[in-house]
């Protein structure tokens, strides 16, 4: 291509760009309207600021004190029927030897005045001009392709200038049979859907005709932008498809049998009713565990919504079949406390057990496992060591899903022969991200709160007012109740110092003499941890002063008080999952947010935290603010980013693109989709190769 020697074509290829088409795909991000020309004459009497186009010839240009300070100045008129303009360059030194005399050029650039108005006091009249164009983009007109027209704007690659690439680009639609370019949307789907074939589409994005709806090209509106969105989307939903498809084709090994009988022993160790979403939840398991296929599914639930007793049916269910379960939860007091749960639930009828580093007698332990006497393992991480052993593994249940990685859930999955997954997490995900994050698993999710709750009452106050919040604190406590104040890990560099935990702490707990507390921060030894979290569940602890170790799972009902200090410094995520650790009893309950300065997303935040109480629409808050690709990088790689599509915004486009995949994956044979097809199972290869290594 024109343009691009050796060492830009190395450049390129170093940012991923090796062909013209790789090239074509780099999309514009906005667009200027760059369409009206004026005369200089309806320049010089306009309003004389913003942006303008004229066209005329240049004259009387001359470099003025070239290099005064590393700076070069090019000064000139442009001239036309009309009038004349003054023009400056900066930097621009060889401009006045490429000019050809008598040539019209294209000249767009912002207005400038170079002397003080009228209203200034300033005399119009022989006061000379008052304008000037300053550092405008000079072409020839007849070949212009920065300015009249609607321009597009590139993000750069490496050190190419959005001007740069427009000229890459421009040779580059000239060169290409656009109609060329493969295009893999099946004919149908695209007239279904009113998108325009691939060539025409990139046409338009990188030339958009002059005509074009700004405000649809802003939007990501026009059917050519919709065309590439769409096609992200589906490529992503087919991938997801056929990634299930790979990984699910295992059969099952485990026969369940649920009938009458299997329904009377779940009923019987129902302490009381399931919502609404339970049931509907359970049953979604129930025929996962009758289909032909080991169950994949991921249960997602706010906190507090009951996800335990659903995982505890299921288990029953496997035990009711003569099959083991295991339930994996990421610390020891969780463990602990879910083995407590259990066992009440469940200890009568089968043999529940607890596998943890610290549980007593692992040796024994171990040997019931593996002889299939315990029937239920509830632990941690001692769940997928290698000594242990099931007889029979049938369930896994992994709770907290987000604190472990895929990797320790294929070894707990690696324990039995194909067994069941059941993965469970409270950090609610928009579903729209779920597809992307875990798209081989299938969706459950809690979305009804059990009946007796006491909503949480979230207060968000500055930093001024934080006085108040401790003497109310301080009044409940001394009535007897129990509570939290949480603040965010502090960086040794900043003005409160390494040691503030502690300090902090004493600080805190030194309001409260007559109160029994303790400081709970991650530099603790994790059995000193442990302890004190238990005597907080117990009582014999009643304030806590903590870092965000309890911001997982800690379930003590009793706790009425949270208060969040410098709450500007937690993420929406962090800050829902905080206040789910109180309200989970009858007790009405309290969130005190206290922030310092705010910036404006900060502000933001806050407000949404204040005014929504529920899980999910904390996320699609957090995800509106953040945008995706934050909470994406987060997580696990092979998650594929776009370079159009917004999960968010597109979500119907999304949906849509899911239904046209299951309808595609029915005829997958067919010819007329082979391209697709090719690209699809390379990108599946991608992914399972991903999965793999992390
Ligand atoms: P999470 O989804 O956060 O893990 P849990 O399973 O710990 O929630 O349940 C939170 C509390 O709600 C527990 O004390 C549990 O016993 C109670 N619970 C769960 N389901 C119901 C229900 N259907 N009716 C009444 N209480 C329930
Ligand atoms: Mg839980």
């Amino acid at each position: 291509m024109p343009g691009i020697g050796p060492a830009r074509a190395s450049a390129l290829a170093a940012a991923g760009y090796r062909r013209v088409v790789d090239l074509l795909f780099h999309l514009p991000f906005r667009y200027e309207d760059r369409r009206a020309i004026s005369s200089i004459a309806g320049v010089l009497a306009g309003p004389g600021t913003g942006f303008v186009g004229v066209v005329g010839r240049l004259e009387r240009l001359s470099s003025v004190f070239v290099r005064r300070r590393g700076l070069s100045l090019v000064r000139g008129v442009v001239r036309d029927d009309s009038g004349e303009l003054p023009v400056v360059w900066f930097n621009r030194p060889f401009l006045p030897k490429q000019i050809v005399p008598d040539a019209l050029y294209l000249l767009w650039g912002g207005l400038q005045p170079v002397r003080p108005s009228k209203s200034d006091g300033g005399e119009a009249k022989d006061a000379g001009p008052a304008l000037q164009l300053l550092n405008p983009s000079c072409e020839r007109a007849e070949t212009a392709i920065h300015g009249a027209r609607i321009a597009p704007i590139y993000p750069t690659i490496a050190e190419f200038s959005t001007v740069v690439l427009r000229r890459l680009l421009d040779a580059a639609l000239d060169r290409l049979d656009l109609a060329a370019i493969p295009e893999h949307l099946p004919e149908a789907l695209r007239e279904r859907h009113g998108l325009p074939p691939i060539g025409a589409a990139l046409r338009f994005l990188h030339r958009p005709p002059d005509e074009a709806d700004l405000k649809d090209l802003a939007a990501r509106r026009t059917p050519a932008q919709l065309r590439l969105v769409y096609g992200e989307l589906l490529d992503f939903q087919l991938e997801i498809a056929r990634f299930r498809a790979l990984t699910n084709r295992t059969v099952r090994l485990h026969r369940y049998r649920i009938d009458e009988k299997v329904r009377a022993a779940a009923r019987a160790v129902l302490p009381f009713r399931l919502t609404g979403a339970q049931k509907r939840v359970l049953g979604e398991i129930a025929e996962d565990l009758k289909g032909p296929h080991p169950m994949l599914r991921l249960l997602q639930g706010d906190v507090g919504s009951g996800k335990t007793i659903v995982a505890a049916l299921a288990l029953a269910i496997a035990a009711e079949n003569g099959y083991q379960g295991a339930f994996m939860a990421p610390t020891e007091l969780l463990a602990e406390q879910h083995f407590a749960s259990l066992e009440r639930l469940l200890g009568k009828r089968y043999r529940v057990g607890l596998v943890t580093a610290s549980a007593p007698d692992p040796g024994a332990r171990r040997a019931a496992l593996a002889r299939g006497e315990i029937q239920i393992a509830v632990g941690t991480h001692a769940l997928i060591q290698e000594g242990i052993r099931f007889a029979h593994l049938g369930l896994a249940v992994v709770d907290e899903q987000h604190r472990f990685g895929v990797a320790q859930r294929r070894l707990l999955q690696a324990k039995g022969e194909r067994p069941d997954l059941l993965v469970m997490t409270a950090t609610p995900i928009p579903r729209s991200l779920t597809l992307a994050l875990y798209g081989d698993l299938d969706l459950s999710v809690l979305d009804e709160l059990p009946p007796g709750r006491s909503p949480i009452e979230t207060e968000v106050v500055s930093a001024a007012r934080r006085r108040g919040v401790y003497a109310r604190l301080g009044a409940d406590l001394a009535a007897g109740a129990r509570g939290y104040v949480v603040f965010p890990l502090i960086e040794e560099s900043e003005e409160v110092n390494a040691g503030s935990v502690a300090e902090l702490g004493a600080l805190i707990r030194g309001q409260f003499p007559d109160v029994p507390s303790a400081a709970l921060h991650g530099r603790l030894p994790a059995a000193e941890r442990e302890a004190i979290l238990r005597s907080f569940a117990q009582g014999s602890v009643r304030l806590l002063v903590a870092t965000t170790v309890i911001e997982v799972g800690i379930d003590v009902p009793e706790a009425s008080w949270m208060v969040i200090e410098s709450a500007e410094r937690f993420g929406l995520a962090q800050l829902h999952q905080l206040r789910g650790r109180v309200g989970r009893g009858s007790t009405p309950s309290r969130c005190v947010a206290i922030h310092g300065r705010l910036s404006e997303e900060g502000r933001r935040r806050l407000d949404v935290f204040a005014a929504t109480a529920d899980g999910f629409g904390i996320a699609e808050a957090d995800l509106a603010i953040r945008g995706p690709g934050e909470l994406l990088g987060t997580r696990q790689s092979g998650v594929p980013l776009f370079r159009i599509a917004d999960l968010l915004a597109d979500e119907e486009w999304l949906v849509q693109a899911r239904d046209d995949a299951r309808e595609l994956l029915e005829r997958w044979d067919d010819p007329e989709l082979a391209a697709l097809r090719t690209r699809i199972e390379v990108r599946v290869r991608r992914r399972a190769g991903a999965l793999d290594a992390g």
